[in-house]
């Protein structure tokens, strides 16, 4: 076989955002594995990117793939098929929403753009709130409402977006203040953005921990905070769990249940993990929500028969072998090994995690300025050593993004601090 790599460079756009100096040809994976054109065996401690929720070619996704293709790989929405109500059923059950109604798409992006016209129809405004540093995905609306410029780079939004405080805390004006402090600070904001509104806003689309941010959570209980104001002025809440569903932050199933005192969201969207890389996205709201829209729609590769078989037998999987309760225990052992590797290097600025979602912040020594450069050494270096690394994006490529299969061993967990430690020291 002759070697893929320049050949990209002559057909693809250059704003890929492909990793490493040299790319990475993957061929093919196993468990939390993956392997590369020239033999290379690496232990995948990016997931893919969080898409392999469970373990890389697993037994059971592959046979349920190839049954269901060897009889019916395509149906669209225009038709019903057993695996599609199926995992409907599934979904409408986990999410916790009251008279659930489900509609497939195809990734987390259009998973959010539905989520958008559903809110913007039902409450017939274009106005949304977003938060600061947030990322919803690559369409024009999803753009539209994703808080960082450098992911956002038109500002031609289809949408009147505001953005509210309260994602990031580690830097920024409120960066001293204790959790409490912090929520009444964030809810004040709100509070003061709503009074200098005009109309009514649509919905709060926001992410549990912040994914391409960098995986800063919140303190727990944030968005019930801003529940109660969302509901004073019938404002939706939209919970983007592309990243954190599934159980992948280990003491939830969902990212919105830290937060969920004041009862389940309107509308939650999903992608990644649950096709364990087919590409199934998705979208969950109440039955008055859902049904809002008045126009026939149809998707040509939601549902689709294929896919819908590989992201039940990947839940049946899940829940089966308790992975939301191996994400804890293991991603708790992992924050440990990583707190521990990392202590007294002068780049780390901080580990934080939660269950199998965990982040190590680079600063260039003795400041407190990002250092996407380190970062971006390490990556190579611990490439070197057998360990794929995920990063942040926009402002947050100086985060190491940690999410590994779900399955992860403890063995597997401290292979990886050990060839990140070595990664850390040599890049230094
Ligand atoms: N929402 C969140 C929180 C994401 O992290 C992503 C992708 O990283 C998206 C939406 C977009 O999903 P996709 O890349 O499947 O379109």
């Amino acid at each position: 076989m002759t070697p893929l790599l320049g050949r990209h460079r002559a057909v693809m756009p250059d704003w890929l955002s492909l990793y490493y100096r040299q790319p990475i040809e993957l061929t093919h994976g196993e468990g939390r594995y993956v392997y590369d054109a020239d033999g290379n065996r690496y232990l995948d401690f990016f997931g893919g990117i969080l898409t392999t929720m469970t373990a890389h070619a697993l037994p059971e996704v592959a046979k349920a793939v190839s049954e269901q293709a060897g009889r019916l790989i395509h149906s669209s929405t225009l038709y019903l098929n057993r695996p599609m109500v199926e995992l409907a059923e599934r979904v409408a059950t986990l999410s916790g929403i009251p008279q659930a109604r489900v509609f497939f798409t195809t990734s987390g992006t259009e998973a959010n753009d539905t989520a958008l016209l559903l809110a913007t129809t039902y409450r017939r405004s274009n106005q949304i709130l977003a938060m600061r540093n947030s990322y919803h995905g690559r369409s024009f609306s999803a753009v539209s409402v994703t808080g960082n410029s450098t992911w956002s780079p038109t500002s031609l939004s289809p949408l009147q977006t505001l953005y509210v405080h309260g994602g990031v805390r580690s830097r920024g004006p409120y960066a001293q203040l204790s959790d409490a402090q912090f929520i009444e600070a964030c809810v004040a904001d709100l509070e003061d953005l709503l009074g200098q509104t005009r109309g009514q806003v649509a919905a709060l689309i926001a992410e549990p921990v912040q994914g391409v941010g960098g995986f800063t959570s919140p303190p727990d209980g944030l968005y019930a905070a801003f529940r109660e104001v969302l509901d004073r002025h019938g404002i939706l809440w939209i919970t983007d769990e592309v990243q954190t569903g599934w159980g992948r932050t280990g003491e939830h199933f969902w990212g919105w249940q830290a937060h969920g005192q004041n009862g389940p969201p309107d509308i939650l969207t999903f992608a990644k993990g649950i096709g364990n890389g087919m590409s199934i996205g998705g979208v969950v709201a109440r039955a008055e929500v859902m049904n809002c829209l008045d126009a026939n729609s149809i998707s040509t590769f939601g549902g689709s028969p294929i896919t819908m078989a590989a992201g039940l037998a990947n839940l049946n999987y899940l829940l089966e072998h308790h992975l939301q309760d191996n994400a804890r225990r293991v991603g708790g052992l992992l924050l440990e090994r990583l707190r521990a590797v990392t202590a007294g290097v002068p780049c780390v600025r901080e580990v934080r995690g939660r269950g199998l979602m965990a982040a190590v912040e680079l600063v260039k020594p003795g400041t407190d300025e990002a250092a996407p450069e380190t970062a971006a050494a390490v990556l190579e270096a611990a490439r070197e050593g057998g360990l794929l690394l995920g990063k942040g994006g926009g402002h947050n490529t100086a985060v190491l993004r940690i999410a590994p299969p779900l399955t992860l061993s403890v063995t597997e967990a401290e292979e990886g601090a050990r060839i990140l430690e070595k990664a850390l020291r040599n890049a230094q």
